[in-house]
């Protein structure tokens, strides 16, 4: 384990009864960074993060922020998190002052800090022009950033926020997820969301988590190199042998697709796309149409949580 990582969670465990909805689940986030957390409803994220935050007992497992044991030492362990939970622990009678001064209390923020705390926590988070308006009136994006706001008002090292875009428009999806660029500047983020492109614009790793289990967890750039395209869609009108289109240099397979089309498979770092430009020129192959074929984040995700389900059996052995 790394001096560095301010979370490590350690085989973790959470039964609900008979289900298990986290399986000995294994990761660190180190300072600086933010680690985008996916999954599919029921995943189990929302019950890792509760965890993590201090809110909800493991089954089994460890989890240790800045060092520190969440079990051992709540109180200790608190003071270097925030958390915006799933649902917002809002007063929606208080204006956003009154609760941010409520915020700043019990997080044992001291008596003489508290009102600089408070300005600094509206400040980075847009809220300076409302702080005396009640938090029922808000719209639901400014009610999130009232959550952002009580997550990071004592400095934690750590920010755990739990989709914090759920019902947000997407102007407001925009506002917020600058917000968490800029908290991440300053924070190790955990960000649970479904969005994909959110990960890929916020995020410099990425997790999913399917029935409880870590199913993948690389880097961006990894990702980014997994999602380079290596496949061609080419359209000939009177296209050749496919022993033909098979010797040229890079292609690694060819298969018709449904509508008529070619899908041709090529090593990564060989693009043969001049190379079938030219022969379907000399050749009259008649190309109307080549494009790279990119594979989204989107299509990994659905690959990966649908195919895990014919890999981890129910009737498998999952004792803790
Ligand atoms: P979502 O994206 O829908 O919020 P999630 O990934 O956050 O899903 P969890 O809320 O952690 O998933 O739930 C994981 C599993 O545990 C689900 O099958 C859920 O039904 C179950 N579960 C969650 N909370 C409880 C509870 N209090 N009692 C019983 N089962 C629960």
């Amino acid at each position: 384990m790394s001096m560095d990582s301010l979370i490590i969670v350690e085989n973790l465990y959470r039964y609900y009864g008979e289900l298990c909805a986290v399986h000995d689940l294994c990761f660190e986030v180190r300072r600086g960074e933010v680690v985008g957390f996916l999954g599919p409803n029921g995943a189990g994220k929302s019950t890792t993060m509760r965890i993590i935050g201090g809110n909800l007992a493991p089954s089994g497992g460890r989890v240790l922020i800045n060092g520190i044991d969440i079990l051992d030492q709540p109180m200790a362990a608190k003071a270097e998190l925030g958390f915006l939970p799933e649902t917002p622990p809002l007063y929606r009678d208080l204006t956003v002052d009154e609760y941010l001064a409520y915020c700043a209390r019990i997080n044992r923020i001291a008596a003489g800090q508290r009102r600089a705390a408070i300005n600094l926590a509206k400040e980075r988070c847009g809220l300076t022009a409302v702080g005396r308006r009640l938090i029922a009136n808000l719209s639901k994006g400014y009610q999130q950033r009232v959550g952002i706001a009580q997550a990071i008002i004592h400095s934690p090292s750590v920010v755990l926020l739990d989709e914090p875009t759920v019902g947000l428009d997407p102007i407001q999806i925009r506002e917020i997820r600058s917000l968490i660029r800029e908290v991440a500047n300053e924070h190790s983020v955990v960000l649970s969301t479904h969005i994909l492109p959110e990960v890929q614009s916020v995020c410099d790793r990425v997790q999913i988590i399917n029935r409880g289990r870590l199913v993948l967890n690389e880097s961006i750039e990894q990702m980014r190199e997994k999602l380079q395209a290596t496949t061609l869609l080419v359209a000939l009108r009177s296209p050749p042998p496919v022993s033909e289109l098979e010797s040229i240099d890079g292609v690694v397979s060819v298969e018709p697709v449904d509508d008529g089309r070619l899908r041709i498979g090529y090593e990564v770092g060989n693009d043969p796309a001049d190379a079938i430009v030219e022969q379907a020129v000399a050749n009259g192959w008649g190309l109307h149409e080549l494009t790279p074929e990119r594979m989204t984040l989107e299509q990994v995700f659905v690959e990966i949580t649908t195919g895990d389900l014919h890999g981890h059996g129910e009737s498998e052995g999952e004792a803790a």
